[in-house]
């Protein structure tokens, strides 16, 4: 499955949250990152989808990725044996 994530190279500029604020927000460091029960992006309708591409391609920092997770089912990132840290 593919999930949303942020990268460490985020500048915590807010672009994405104000684009997308489904799936992104910020933690308590004030750096942004993808909302654990909503980054699946495969479960996203349309027009999440659109919203997560513009937020991806309008980062200033390259800080969102969409990544294949193999052998993980959970809807957490993170998790043990999960590859999307
Ligand atoms: S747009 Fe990129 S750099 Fe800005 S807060 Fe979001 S992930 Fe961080």
């Amino acid at each position: 499955m593919k999930k949303v994530k942020v990268n460490e190279n985020c500048i915590s500029c807010g672009a994405c949250t104000a684009i997308c604020d489904e799936v992104f927000t910020f933690n308590d460091e004030m750096v942004a990152e993808a909302i654990p029960e909503n980054n699946n992006f495969e479960k996203m309708n349309d027009s999440l989808k659109d919203k997560v591409l513009e937020a991806l391609e309008g980062c200033p920092a390259s800080a969102i990725e969409i990544v294949e997770v193999n052998d993980c089912d959970c809807d957490e990132c993170h998790c043990e044996g999960c590859s999307c840290e």
